[in-house]
C-alpha cells in the first residue's frame, strides 16, 4: 500500500507534467517548476518502482488541453497562464493579470505583481500605483498607455501584497520572459527591487542600482523606484523623472 502523501505527490507532479507538456519553456523555468514537486523517495518505505516512480501512464489525461493551434503565440501563452497553478498563489487569484498593451512597443515596463485591484480587473498598474505609473507615460513620456507594453514578475497576486517569494518568482519568470521575446522591445524599464532581482539577477538599494544601465538579452535595461514607492514618497518623483528621461534620451525622445 502507497502512502496517500506519496501517491498524492505523484499525482500532483504528474499534473504539472499534463499542464506543462504542450508548451516550451526554457530549461529554467522547468526545473523551477518541476522543483515544486520533487520526485518521491520510494526508497524509505521500502517499494521498488518497476521503471520509474513517475512514469506517466500511456493515457493518463488529467486536464483535457483545448485545441489552441489557431492563437498567436501571445494568446498561446497567455491561455497557459489563465490555467497555470505551478505555485502556491494560483490558489488565491480572482484572475490571473498576464499583462497587457502593444505587441510592438518599444518600451516596456515591469513591475513585481498584481495588487488588489489588478486581481480583480485582471489587469496590470490599474490600481493608485498603477495611474501614477500612467501619468507618467502620457504626462511625462507624452505618449499614451496604450503604446507601451507592461507586464509584471509574477501573475498572480500575493496575499496581502507581500513581495512574490523567490519560488514563486522563479516559477513565473518563464511566462514574462517569453512575453519580452515575443514583444521584443528597445529597452526594459524595471520597477523596483522584485523585477531588477528576478530579471537581472541583481540585488540591493534602487538609489544605486539606476545609477546604471544594464542588458538583458541584448534588450538596454534601465531600472527606477516602484511606483507605489512614490505614493510612499515623494521624494522619489525627482530620480523617477531623471531615470525616465534617460530612457527617452536612448530612444531620441527628447
Ligand atoms: S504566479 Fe505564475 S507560476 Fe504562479 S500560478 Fe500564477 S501564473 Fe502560475
Amino acid at each position: 500500500m502507497i502512502p496517500s502523501e506519496i501517491q498524492q505527490s505523484v499525482e500532483a507532479w504528474l499534473l504539472w507534467q499534463q499542464q506543462l507538456e504542450p508548451f516550451t519553456f526554457d530549461e529554467n523555468f522547468t526545473n523551477a517548476v518541476l522543483s515544486e514537486f520533487p520526485k518521491p523517495d520510494f526508497s524509505s518505505f521500502g517499494i521498488k518502482p518497476a521503471v520509474s516512480p513517475v512514469a506517466a501512464p500511456e493515457k493518463a489525461v488529467l486536464v483535457p488541453e483545448e485545441d489552441d493551434s489557431s492563437l498567436t503565440p501571445i494568446e498561446r501563452l497567455r491561455k497557459k497562464a489563465e490555467r497555470c497553478t505551478a505555485c502556491r498563489l494560483a490558489a488565491k487569484r480572482t484572475n490571473m493579470v498576464f499583462g497587457e498593451g502593444n505587441l510592438n512597443a518599444d518600451i516596456m515596463f515591469i513591475g513585481e505583481g498584481p495588487g488588489e485591484d489588478e486581481d480583480l480587473s485582471g489587469r496590470p498598474f490599474v490600481g493608485k500605483a498603477g495611474q501614477l505609473l500612467t501619468k507618467i507615460i502620457e504626462n511625462g513620456m507624452k505618449i499614451p498607455r496604450e503604446q507601451v507594453y507592461i507586464a509584471n514578475i509574477v501573475k498572480c497576486r500575493p496575499p496581502a501584497n507581500r513581495d512574490p517569494m523567490p519560488d514563486e518568482a522563479q516559477c513565473c519568470i518563464g511566462f514574462l520572459k517569453e512575453q519580452i521575446k515575443i514583444v521584443n522591445p528597445k529597452i526594459l524599464i524595471l520597477l523596483g527591487k522584485v523585477a531588477m532581482k528576478n530579471l537581472l539577477g541583481i540585488e540591493g538599494a534602487i538609489t544605486k542600482a539606476r545609477e546604471m544601465t544594464y542588458e538583458y538579452e541584448g534588450i538596454k535595461v534601465f531600472v527606477t523606484y516602484h511606483p507605489s514607492a512614490l505614493l510612499r514618497n515623494e521624494a522619489y518623483k525627482r530620480p523617477v523623472w531623471e531615470d525616465i528621461k534617460k530612457a527617452m534620451k536612448y530612444l531620441g525622445m527628447m
